[in-house]
């Protein structure tokens, strides 16, 4: 007898979406097809027509980081943020380490004894690496199952240093011995980089942080980061990748120009993968200061105009584009209110409303597809982070992770009924449609319509 069955639903697999129904057993798919070839279960559920998708991967995620930044705040994010995942369809998230100087061994094994402990979704681990030292631990991190090595190329100066980091950022030679480690430790391992060129961004946002623009702060913080910053550290980084033997990954993508060069390196055979935020997906600074966001949407880098989110979306369609993650933190709301210009950089929360803010998003530019979105959220990301084909996909043999989606439902976000301890979200006051009806982890319902129905965590580290 099987424990799970889902029937008279919509099965969104990668060949095409199969009426139906789905049945689980021992954590583990066991049947996908037609109701009456289903077997009984001690859950039956009649879904009503509902899409059912494989459970969202969220690429980018950092917990333990803002104020109070340490092991225990790693703890306490690792239980009240993979509880806001888990409520948002997110079955697995993979999240940096600590930032910071230490070394990265240590802070690994503190991070998979935390999500062991706490978490409510199955995570795997991106190592920041700050220094040139960390390099030399980089065959001991692929021995725990770490692939995936985040650069900050995006930061100097004093936002470098508080990240571990020297003053002058990650030049171009560390760089570069840094592709020469990773590929050489293995063949699968791959860094991620935040590319934004600081030093022409510090310099306009000093510019820009004495003039008084009330009103346009998000469109300010625009100007003070233009789009060409972006693809002036992609390319460098993507030579030297290509040039080493390894591939690149590009977080939060945000700007026109960069899907155009990413399009362009994918097109000449290099292994340039894209990623991109649900937040760059539903928002223009236009908008978010129309709704009055202020620093809660001050990111690096920014929320763009129309023209860079419509050029994203094209990505989103063409594959250049492969993921859409949220760069979740969680800042208590006291560090993000009081001056704008010296606010804590970041979004904030986000895994509870990844789903319904990219479903909402997607309607709006005529990209309401779920075979598609079932890819970006979660397909692409398990087939990056090798997940695949345990994860990221509804099939025979993989992870019972599932996501039950009523595509009608639609709620005014109020951070009140979200799971995450920040206690705002960026799209307070939003009207999103796609929320999650039901979740599961391995089979087992973590959550249903935004509540925390486990009574324990079940997630576990995924080396
Ligand atoms: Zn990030």
């Amino acid at each position: 007898m099987a424990t799970l069955t889902l029937r008279n639903a919509l099965i969104v697999t990668p060949t095409g979406i199969v009426r139906g129904g789905l049945s689980a057993s021992g954590g583990v798919i066991t049947h996908i097809g037609a109701d009456s070839g289903l077997p009984l279960s001690e859950q039956d559920i009649d879904c009503r027509s509902m899409y059912v998708l494989p459970g969202l991967i969220d690429p980018h995620v950092h917990l333990g980081i803002g104020p109070g930044a340490g092991p225990e705040k790693f703890e306490r994010d690792f239980r009240t943020e993979s509880r806001d995942a888990a409520a948002g369809g997110v079955t697995t998230m993979v999240t940096t380490t600590l930032f910071g100087a230490q070394d990265r061994t240590e802070v690994a094994e503190l991070a998979i004894e935390a999500g062991n402990r706490y978490s409510m979704v199955d995570f795997r681990l991106t190592s920041v690496i700050t220094k040139r030292e960390h390099l030399a631990e980089i065959p001991e991190l692929v021995k725990k199952g770490i692939r995936s090595y985040k650069f900050f190329l995006g930061y100097k100066g004093a936002q470098a240093e508080a990240f571990g980091m020297a003053s002058e950022g990650i030049s171009w030679d560390f760089f570069y011995q840094a592709c020469e480690a990773i590929g050489s430790a293995d063949a699968r391992a791959f860094p991620t980089i935040h590319a934004e060129d600081p030093y022409v961004r510090d310099f306009l946002t000093e510019r820009m942080r004495n003039r008084p623009a009330r009103n346009t702060l998000l469109q300010s913080w625009l100007e003070s980061s233009p789009n060409i910053l972006e693809p002036m550290q992609i390319y460098p980084a993507a030579l030297i990748a290509h040039e080493v033997g390894t591939p690149v990954y590009v977080v939060h993508t945000s700007a026109a120009e960069s899907v155009a060069l990413i399009r362009d390196l994918r097109d000449r055979g290099w292994d340039v993968y894209g990623e991109t935020l649900a937040a760059f997906l539903y928002w223009t600074a236009q908008e978010a200061d129309a709704r009055n966001k202020g620093a809660i949407a001050k990111i690096q880098p920014p929320i763009r105009t129309t023209r860079d989110r419509d050029a994203l979306w094209g990505g989103v369609g063409d594959g250049t584009i492969a993921s859409v993650g949220t760069d979740c933190q969680m800042y208590p709301r006291a560090s993000r209110q009081g001056d704008f210009w010296d606010a804590q950089v970041g979004l904030g929360p986000g895994m509870g409303t990844l789903l319904p803010a990219t479903v909402t998003a997607a309607s709006r530019h005529s990209a309401l597809d779920f075979e598609l979105l079932a890819r970006v959220l979660s397909e692409n990301t398990a087939r990056r982070f090798n997940l695949y084909p345990r994860k990221g996909v509804l099939q025979v043999g993989s992870d019972a992770d599932i996501v039950v989606l009523d595509p009608t439902s639609a709620a005014d976000v109020d951070p009140a009924n979200l799971q995450s301890a920040a206690g705002y979200s960026l799209y307070e006051n939003e009207r999103l449609m796609g929320w999650p009806e039901r979740v599961y982890v391995r089979g087992e319902l973590v959550a249903e319509r935004s509540r925390i129905v486990a009574d324990a965590p079940v997630g576990r580290y995924i080396p």
